[in-house]
């Protein structure tokens, strides 16, 4: 997908009949597998800003990680900007990780002995960008996110708040088109939630970036313009509203 523009009619992913089990790899004992994804069917077009909701174990972290092409369905197909997924070769993957999507957990999955500003540099590094040129860009993207003041800091310097927004530059800076984002507002307070909200409120509709995240909080799922509702392996609501609280 990586230099391709996706028209606005056409769906940036595509998932049919999309199913996960663990433990397959005993298939003769069929007790031992474990389904956790049924039949999901999905379209996702650029610019939208979902919400994925569902009690612990539903399957949203599963689906994400699929979703991401940091794991695989084990039946049915995931369509990422017009081509399939199952097609790509692990290169391809990897770029797709790397230029396309940006990930952002609820543990902020910084490295502890990096700067925030080497922090963010890594997927430039990883995409070729020599190193200043790479600190020029993370220092940018680190402005953006109103962490220009926080560019020496090491993680455990900054507040949960802004280590958050440090992984969000980290996800910006290849410029994705696509931002996955599990339960990224679970470990900080309500206020900072918020805050945090706010800023892919912006990047939603400031930059059209597609922005698809977990959260179990009505409040935080109220930002989005989609609601999908995950039940046992099952979508049980898929529902698009047209008003956002930003
Ligand atoms: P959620 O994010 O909604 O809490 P998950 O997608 O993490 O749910 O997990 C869904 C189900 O899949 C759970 O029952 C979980 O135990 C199981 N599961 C998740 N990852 C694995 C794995 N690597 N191996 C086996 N089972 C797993
Ligand atoms: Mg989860």
């Amino acid at each position: 997908m990586s230099g391709t523009n996706i028209a606005p009619n056409q769906p940036l992913i595509r998932v049919e009949n999309l199913c996960k089990a663990y433990n397959l790899d005993h298939p003769e004992n069929q007790s031992a597998c474990h389904q956790v994804l049924f039949n999901i069917n999905l379209e996702i077009y650029p610019g939208e800003f979902i919400a994925i909701m569902g009690q612990s174990g539903s399957g949203k972290s599963t689906l994400m990680n699929i979703l991401g092409c940091l794991d695989t369905p084990t039946a049915g197909s995931y369509w990422l900007a017009g081509r399939n997924v199952a097609t790509f070769s692990s290169d391809e993957l990897a770029r797709v990780r790397n230029r396309n999507i940006g990930f952002v957990f609820q543990g902020f999955n910084l490295l502890k002995r990096m700067t925030a500003l080497d922090n963010v540099a890594i997927p430039l590094l990883y995409a070729g960008m020599n190193r200043s040129e790479s600190r020029k860009q993370a220092l940018s993207f680190l402005q953006q996110t109103g962490l220009g003041q926080f560019t020496r800091h090491y993680p455990n310097q900054l507040s949960g708040g802004q280590q958050q927004r440090v992984a969000i530059s980290r996800a910006l800076v290849n410029q994705p088109q696509l931002i996955l984002a599990d339960e990224p507002t679970g470990n900080l307070d309500t206020q900072t939630s918020q805050e945090i909200m706010a800023l892919f409120a912006q990047l939603n509709r400031d930059r059209d970036i597609t922005v698809i995240l977990v959260t179990h909080e009505d409040d935080i799922a109220a930002y989005a313009n989609r609601l999908i509702r995950l039940k046992d392996g099952h979508i049980v609501q898929d529902e698009t509203r047209s008003t956002t609280t930003v």
